[in-house]
Protein backbone atom coordinates (compact mmCIF):
# COMPACT_ATOMS: atom_id res chain seq x y z
CA UNK A 1 0.00 0.00 0.00
CA UNK A 2 1.49 3.59 -1.18
CA UNK A 3 1.93 5.91 1.91
CA UNK A 4 2.24 9.55 1.22
CA UNK A 5 6.28 9.42 1.68
CA UNK A 6 6.39 6.74 -1.22
CA UNK A 7 3.89 9.13 -3.63
CA UNK A 8 6.44 11.61 -5.11
CA UNK A 9 4.88 14.12 -7.20
CA UNK A 10 7.25 15.61 -10.44
CA UNK A 11 7.28 19.15 -10.60
CA UNK A 12 9.65 20.45 -11.91
CA UNK A 13 11.89 23.37 -10.30
CA UNK A 14 12.12 26.09 -13.29
CA UNK A 15 8.53 25.48 -14.20
CA UNK A 16 7.49 25.87 -10.63
CA UNK A 17 8.90 29.11 -10.25
CA UNK A 18 8.26 30.91 -13.08
CA UNK A 19 4.62 29.22 -12.05
CA UNK A 20 4.53 30.98 -8.57
CA UNK A 21 6.58 34.06 -10.35
CA UNK A 22 3.83 34.77 -12.92
CA UNK A 23 1.88 36.24 -9.45
CA UNK A 24 -1.24 34.69 -10.78
CA UNK A 25 -1.77 32.15 -8.07
CA UNK A 26 -2.69 33.09 -4.13
CA UNK A 27 -2.59 30.07 -1.72
CA UNK A 28 -5.40 30.34 0.76
CA UNK A 29 -6.33 29.12 3.76
CA UNK A 30 -9.78 27.71 5.35
CA UNK A 31 -11.76 27.01 8.71
CA UNK A 32 -10.78 23.52 8.53
CA UNK A 33 -6.99 23.93 8.23
CA UNK A 34 -6.49 23.25 4.74
CA UNK A 35 -5.09 25.00 2.34
CA UNK A 36 -6.27 26.04 -1.49
CA UNK A 37 -4.77 27.34 -4.34
CA UNK A 38 -6.43 29.87 -6.75
CA UNK A 39 -5.58 31.09 -9.80
CA UNK A 40 -6.28 34.81 -10.26
CA UNK A 41 -7.00 34.82 -13.77
CA UNK A 42 -9.31 31.91 -13.59
CA UNK A 43 -10.48 33.04 -10.31
CA UNK A 44 -14.38 30.85 -9.60
CA UNK A 45 -15.98 32.47 -7.75
CA UNK A 46 -13.50 31.62 -5.25
CA UNK A 47 -13.49 27.57 -5.97
CA UNK A 48 -9.72 26.99 -6.19
CA UNK A 49 -8.00 25.00 -8.87
CA UNK A 50 -6.69 22.07 -5.75
CA UNK A 51 -7.00 22.28 -2.26
CA UNK A 52 -4.55 20.57 0.16
CA UNK A 53 -6.91 18.62 2.98
CA UNK A 54 -5.33 18.99 6.41
CA UNK A 55 -6.95 15.38 7.12
CA UNK A 56 -10.45 17.13 7.95
CA UNK A 57 -12.04 16.67 4.88
CA UNK A 58 -11.91 17.37 1.18
CA UNK A 59 -12.84 20.38 -0.55
CA UNK A 60 -16.60 18.71 -1.83
CA UNK A 61 -16.76 20.64 -5.17
CA UNK A 62 -15.87 17.80 -7.98
CA UNK A 63 -13.92 20.23 -9.70
CA UNK A 64 -11.54 21.05 -7.05
CA UNK A 65 -8.48 18.61 -7.12
CA UNK A 66 -8.11 17.31 -3.48
CA UNK A 67 -4.09 16.67 -2.47
CA UNK A 68 -2.99 15.51 0.89
CA UNK A 69 0.52 17.41 -0.03
CA UNK A 70 2.42 20.86 -0.60
CA UNK A 71 3.92 19.24 -3.77
CA UNK A 72 1.09 18.09 -4.67
CA UNK A 73 -0.35 21.29 -4.07
CA UNK A 74 1.90 23.45 -6.27
CA UNK A 75 1.75 20.89 -9.03
CA UNK A 76 -2.04 21.66 -9.61
CA UNK A 77 -0.55 25.11 -10.03
CA UNK A 78 2.08 24.26 -12.87
CA UNK A 79 -0.40 22.10 -14.57
CA UNK A 80 -2.87 24.52 -14.80
CA UNK A 81 -0.30 26.71 -15.85
CA UNK A 82 0.64 24.67 -19.08
CA UNK A 83 -3.06 24.01 -19.74
CA UNK A 84 -4.82 27.15 -18.91
CA UNK A 85 -1.88 29.44 -20.02
CA UNK A 86 0.70 27.72 -21.73
CA UNK A 87 1.64 28.51 -24.92
CA UNK A 88 0.22 25.24 -26.50
CA UNK A 89 -2.94 26.28 -25.09
CA UNK A 90 -5.83 27.65 -27.73
CA UNK A 91 -4.96 31.61 -27.48
CA UNK A 92 -3.81 32.99 -30.79
CA UNK A 93 -2.71 36.69 -32.06
CA UNK A 94 -4.96 38.48 -33.82
CA UNK A 95 -3.92 41.60 -35.51
CA UNK A 96 -5.29 44.76 -34.33
CA UNK A 97 -6.49 43.01 -30.54
CA UNK A 98 -4.03 44.21 -27.67
CA UNK A 99 -2.08 41.73 -25.45
CA UNK A 100 -3.56 43.36 -22.56
CA UNK A 101 -5.86 45.90 -21.58
CA UNK A 102 -5.19 48.58 -18.72
CA UNK A 103 -6.86 47.56 -15.75
CA UNK A 104 -9.17 51.00 -15.94
CA UNK A 105 -10.57 50.30 -19.39
CA UNK A 106 -11.90 47.46 -17.57
CA UNK A 107 -13.09 49.06 -14.68
CA UNK A 108 -15.21 51.92 -16.74
CA UNK A 109 -16.78 49.19 -18.79
CA UNK A 110 -18.45 47.29 -15.50
CA UNK A 111 -19.01 50.14 -13.71
CA UNK A 112 -20.98 51.63 -17.03
CA UNK A 113 -22.99 48.85 -16.60
CA UNK A 114 -23.96 50.05 -12.90
CA UNK A 115 -21.66 47.36 -11.72
CA UNK A 116 -19.74 47.43 -8.94
CA UNK A 117 -15.72 46.09 -9.93
CA UNK A 118 -14.62 44.80 -7.02
CA UNK A 119 -17.85 42.52 -6.43
CA UNK A 120 -17.68 41.20 -9.94
CA UNK A 121 -17.09 37.07 -10.10
CA UNK A 122 -17.32 36.97 -14.00
CA UNK A 123 -18.58 39.03 -17.32
CA UNK A 124 -19.35 37.38 -20.60
CA UNK A 125 -20.63 39.50 -23.66
CA UNK A 126 -22.78 37.05 -25.46
CA UNK A 127 -24.52 37.07 -28.80
CA UNK A 128 -28.16 38.54 -27.12
CA UNK A 129 -27.06 39.32 -23.75
CA UNK A 130 -24.25 40.14 -21.41
CA UNK A 131 -24.26 38.15 -18.57
CA UNK A 132 -22.33 38.60 -15.48
CA UNK A 133 -22.12 37.37 -11.99
CA UNK A 134 -21.52 39.58 -8.81
CA UNK A 135 -21.09 38.46 -5.06
CA UNK A 136 -24.24 38.78 -3.08
CA UNK A 137 -24.30 41.31 -0.54
CA UNK A 138 -25.84 41.45 2.83
CA UNK A 139 -27.12 44.68 4.65
CA UNK A 140 -24.39 45.02 6.30
CA UNK A 141 -22.69 45.79 2.53
CA UNK A 142 -20.29 41.96 3.39
CA UNK A 143 -20.50 39.04 1.45
CA UNK A 144 -21.77 35.82 3.32
CA UNK A 145 -22.02 31.95 2.59
CA UNK A 146 -24.30 29.80 0.96
CA UNK A 147 -24.98 26.41 2.61
CA UNK A 148 -23.14 24.62 5.41
CA UNK A 149 -19.80 23.04 6.14
CA UNK A 150 -17.69 22.09 3.41
CA UNK A 151 -20.25 22.94 1.33
CA UNK A 152 -20.77 26.30 1.79
CA UNK A 153 -20.04 28.89 -1.03
CA UNK A 154 -20.07 32.56 -0.95
CA UNK A 155 -23.37 33.71 -2.08
CA UNK A 156 -23.71 35.33 -5.85
CA UNK A 157 -26.37 36.73 -7.92
CA UNK A 158 -26.17 36.30 -11.59
CA UNK A 159 -27.27 38.92 -14.11
CA UNK A 160 -28.19 38.97 -17.50
CA UNK A 161 -28.46 41.97 -19.08
CA UNK A 162 -30.50 41.65 -22.82
CA UNK A 163 -29.23 43.52 -26.05
CA UNK A 164 -31.76 45.44 -28.00
CA UNK A 165 -31.16 47.06 -31.36
CA UNK A 166 -32.40 50.24 -30.04
CA UNK A 167 -30.16 53.45 -30.75
CA UNK A 168 -28.32 54.19 -28.24
CA UNK A 169 -29.99 57.38 -27.81
CA UNK A 170 -33.11 55.75 -27.55
CA UNK A 171 -32.19 54.34 -23.99
CA UNK A 172 -33.40 55.28 -21.04
ZN1 LIG B 1 -5.79 30.35 -14.67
Amino acid sequence: MATTADITVHVQTDALLSVLLTGRYRLIGDENCGVGIECLDCFDGGRPLGYYDSGLGPYSDPQVVNVDTIPALLAVATDHETTAHGPEGDSVDIPGVPDSIPRGRVIELVQSLGLDPRELVSFEIKGRSIEAVVYALNEQGGRYFEGDGPRAEIAKHRISIPITDASPSEES
